[in-house]
């Protein structure tokens, strides 16, 4: 191919539009070819685009500049370059906000080869130091560059060089593109029962035809969903195609880490936020030129340039961690089906609670349901049963009623596992003083300060605001006057510790799994029955698998239903079922109790009965006729300014032109319900339209002549799931 003379790039910089630049002769570059190019007096990075694919005037030929170089990696193929366009199109985000995630390793970019890290060479120490024991322990089987060990040892970096000049760590050379070990589809393959080898089946025959077709995979909990996506796993490693596997949240990474690895022989390849930039440099290169053949990641390894995908997953696909809320506020589960469009690849959601929008779907015809009626082995669903807490109410200063106490006893007893649910992180949500009635309120945020007695602060879980608990009421001087109100999994924790002595307790959330080190210990320790009684937030909904846990206990039902949010019922509904799927998984029966005192709510009756159907059918009737998603397209737009009247200024220009559509009903603004977040001030628009309106483009001719003062930021998000 003769080279372009002049290409068009997307540069990165949020400002500036696409710009034209001459090919200087010799140099090759095909559209996707990431490019260094220079903008005034600097250099920045872009990307050659498809030509006529980004609208721009041309700039005159004589005036163009040339480029500077091709970095060496392969260009971003064209799926990709496709899914970036449409999700700038479809979130009314910038080109080059969204390709940026495309390029989310800087380090990559830059190359390939050698770099220097260190580990221990397994000299015993001649001096022993109480800081070096403990650096030497923490660096056991550890291999990384000075900084990385710094962190993993807890030790500056100048312990360690002089641990290194002590002999006790040596350099090591490593090739930064040295491949993956590939996974075996054949290493381990499972007897699947036949409901399983029948929905197998259809995934793999799609696969193997290199055909886009979205899957709902809908299997009970412990249905073994994953067990069978694993045979279109297997089926696109025998392609020689690559594989992405997203997964809600990193807690479940460390357990489904090791079944891949039972699967499959090695452990994938990991993708997410706590990836070293080492680890980070490696694993984009090696998936863009198709070294890493099964990548496992966050929803942000959905932009990963993939050299050869042959199939997507996406586990626990109802997860609402999926949507991303700031930046570009994309919805990784529907980007994932367009991914699989463009690539022309299978894309397989699996939940046992499918969110409304992926059910619709498939009854429309566009997705494939395959289902998995029955849990694996013979295992049965747990039993459902509520307790109504206006009649059987908990002891004064407590939170859990005599039937679920009287469970917990006889489970201890047993030597069986219990796990209590509530949604709350910390002991108690709301602190006030027992003299004056002053509560404790976050400064930048509308919100209460949350008490968190491990940890022993006052912290807002919306701006990360932390004050340590004064010792008197700053209000009124009152001494001792503190009193927390409400239950957190801390405060429930304190009393199963007390109805159950000598239970051991663990208290699960973000707050105590940090880290994939830490869920991991989590995960082997309550494997191995040294745990009694797990409390924990949403967190523990998810994924895990202790055959000895037989009963669940939920200690507010009704505690995501108040908020009137569009998928209160439907999320509440979806927390449970998932939570009471951790019980009864194996041999022995599940009981599940749920506290709640509105026995007769749709959801909690649902639950009760276990007629999951009968309650979807009766949301979905429930947003028809609201002309609510998934039947009407909903899109927020969300005003902010550090400055109240500024905010308020901004919101009502925004209402003063809003377009008159028969179609569009637009509501607001009004100040959001969480007015104040991060110090910044908060109005909303709703615009609720016609499943077939072009909302996007009606948004875009209505703000993009609209100016606003540079303290405001105007957000748009399309498909919300936050109403506050
Ligand atoms: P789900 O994701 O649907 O809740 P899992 O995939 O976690 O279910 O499966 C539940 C349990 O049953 C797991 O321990 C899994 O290893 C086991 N299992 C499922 N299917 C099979 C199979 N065909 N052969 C052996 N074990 C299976
Ligand atoms: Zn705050």
């Amino acid at each position: 191919m003769d080279w372009m003379t002049r290409v068009r790039c997307l540069v990165f910089n949020a400002a500036l539009g696409p710009l034209d630049y001459r090919v200087p002769e010799g140099m090759d570059v095909a559209p996707g070819s990431v490019v260094v190019a220079p903008l005034g007096p600097r250099q920045i990075v872009g990307v050659v685009w498809d030509e006529g694919h980004l609208a721009a005037d041309p700039y005159p030929e004589n005036k163009l500049r040339k480029l500077l170089d091709v970095l060496p990696v392969p260009p971003l193929p064209a799926p990709l370059r496709r899914l970036i366009e449409w999700c700038a199109d479809y979130y009314l985000a910038s080109l080059s906000s969204v390709a940026r995630m495309a390029l989310s390793s800087s380090a990559a970019l830059r190359g390939g080869g050698t770099l220097t890290e260190y580990r221990l060479t397994g000299a015993e120490p001649a001096r022993m130091t109480p800081q070096r024991l403990l650096a030497l322990d923490l660096l056991q089987g550890e291999q990384g560059t000075m900084r990385e060990l710094a962190e993993i040892a807890d030790v500056s970096e100048g312990v360690l060089r002089s641990m290194a000049g002590a002999g006790l760590i040596e350099p090591v050379q490593v090739d930064s593109d040295r491949p993956y070990a590939e996974p075996d589809p054949h290493f381990a393959q499972p007897d699947l029962s036949a409901e399983q080898a029948e929905a197998a089946a259809e995934m793999v025959e799609a696969v193997r035809a290199h055909r886009f077709q979205p899957f709902l995979l809908d299997g009970v909990t412990g249905s073994g969903k994953t067990e069978t996506y694993f045979e279109a796993v297997a089926a696109a490693l025998e392609t020689g195609r690559q594989v992405l596997v997203l997964l809600p949240e990193i807690a479940l990474t460390a357990a489904f880490l090791s079944r891949f690895e039972a699967r499959f022989g090695v452990a994938p390849v990991t993708w997410h936020s706590s990836l070293k930039a080492s680890e980070r440099r490696r694993a984009w290169r090696q998936v863009a030129f198709g070294g890493a053949k099964v990548v496992v990641g966050a929803r942000s390894a959905l932009f990963l340039p993939f050299a050869d995908l042959g199939l997507i997953v996406v586990d626990e696909a109802h997860e609402i961690s999926f949507k991303q809320d700031d930046g570009v506020r994309y919805n990784a589960r529907d980007v994932a089906v367009m991914r699989g469009h463009f690539e022309s690849v299978p894309v397989v959601l699996a939940s046992a609670t499918p969110a409304l929008e992926s059910l619709q779907m498939a009854e429309a015809g566009r997705y494939r349901r395959l289902v998995l009626p029955s849990r694996f082995g013979g295992a049965s669903l747990p039993e459902i049963e509520v307790i109504n807490l206006t009649e059987t109410q908990p002891e004064r200063g407590r939170w859990l009623a005599p039937p679920l106490v009287e469970a917990l006893q006889d489970r201890l007893a047993k030597g069986e596992q219990s796990l209590l649910f509530l949604n709350r992180r910390g002991y108690a949500p709301l602190t006030l003083c027992r003299h004056c009635g002053f509560r404790f309120k976050c400064p930048n945020c509308s919100a209460w300060l949350v008490e968190h007695r491990l940890s022993q602060r006052l912290a807002c879980h919306h701006c990360g605001h932390e004050v340590p608990p004064p010792p008197v009421c700053p209000e009124c001087g009152e001494l001792d006057c503190l009193v927390a109100c409400g239950p957190g999994v801390e405060r429930i924790a304190d009393e199963a510790a007390e109805i159950l002595p000598g239970a051991r307790v663990a208290v699960v959330t973000s707050d105590t799994l940090t880290s994939p080190a830490a869920a991991a210990e989590f995960v082997s320790k309550a494997e191995a029955g040294a745990i009694d009684v797990i409390v924990g937030t949403q967190l523990v909904t998810k994924g895990f698998h202790f055959p000895d846990l037989t009963l669940v206990g939920v200690v507010d039902a009704d505690m995501g239903l108040d908020g009137g949010d569009l998928r209160a019922a439907e999320r509440t509904y979806q927390q449970i079922a998932q939570v009471a799927g951790r019980a009864g998984r194996s041999a022995k029966a599940g009981l599940v109790l749920i506290q709640t005192r509105h026995p007769k709510a749709a959801v909690i009756a649902a639950l009760a009965s276990g007629t999951r159907d009968a309650f979807y059918a009766a949301e979905t009737e429930a947003r028809r006729e609201a002309g609510a998603p998934p039947f009407g397209r909903w899109a927020a737009i969300i005003v902010s300014s550090e400055d109240e009247a500024e905010a308020r200024e901004a919101a009502r220009a925004i209402g003063g032109t809003r377009p008159d559509l028969a179609d569009v009903l637009i509501l607001g603004p009004a100040p959001a319900p969480l007015s104040l977040l991060r110090g910044r001030h908060r109005y909303r628009l709703l615009i609720a339209a016609r499943r077939s309106s072009e909302v996007q483009k009606v948004i875009r001719a209505w703000l993009d002549p609209l100016r606003f003062p540079p303290g405001v930021r105007v957000a748009v998000d399309i498909d919300p799931y936050s109403f506050v």
